[in-house]
């Protein structure tokens, strides 16, 4: 298990990375993460641990952890966590062997402390899905004129039929 001064020490020198500082949930991650429990979300952590990162050689190395779609993707990616050249880097932990179950409970504990300061944030809103401007755009009149743009912007029930 992790010191809570060991803990300390590396989230001092995450915060200082302006690389990895960047990372947050997104609204969509956030509510996953705020509609599951802590439990699950750990369980989750240490599986993908075990299948994407504890082989001494693990397939797509350095490209096998999306940027977002599961909480503990992001927290990877903030942490240091997420390829065997950032373990390599960020937590001394060797390329070219296979992680031990104690450095693997090691990394989850990481990914877990990272989510837990992240929760105290607010939640981030749920940006709409389009832009306003091009929802409003129909994909026919791409490349017209801005002559024609001026046109577009009928009142709704000119555009019924
Ligand atoms: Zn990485």
């Amino acid at each position: 298990m992790v010191s809570d001064t060991e803990l300390d020490a590396l989230f001092e020198r995450l915060a200082a990375s302006k690389f990895r500082s960047r990372f947050h949930l997104n609204a969509q991650d956030r509510a996953y993460f705020d509609s599951h429990p802590r439990s699950q979300i750990n369980s989750h952590a240490s599986k993908f641990i075990a299948a994407r990162l504890s082989p001494a050689a693990p397939v797509n190395d350095g490209k096998q952890t999306p940027m977002r779609g599961h909480p503990v993707f992001v927290a990877q990616h903030a942490t240091g966590t997420c390829c065997r050249g950032c373990l390599a880097t960020w937590h001394g932990i060797p390329r070219g062997k296979q992680l031990s179950q104690e450095q693997q409970e090691y990394i989850v504990g990481v990914i877990a402390h990272w989510l837990t300061k992240e929760a105290k944030r607010p939640a981030p809103q749920q940006a709409s899905k389009i832009p306003v401007d091009k929802r409003q755009k129909h994909p026919a009149q791409k490349g017209q004129s801005s002559q024609a743009d001026l046109f577009s912007d009928q009142p709704a029930f000119l555009k019924k039929t």
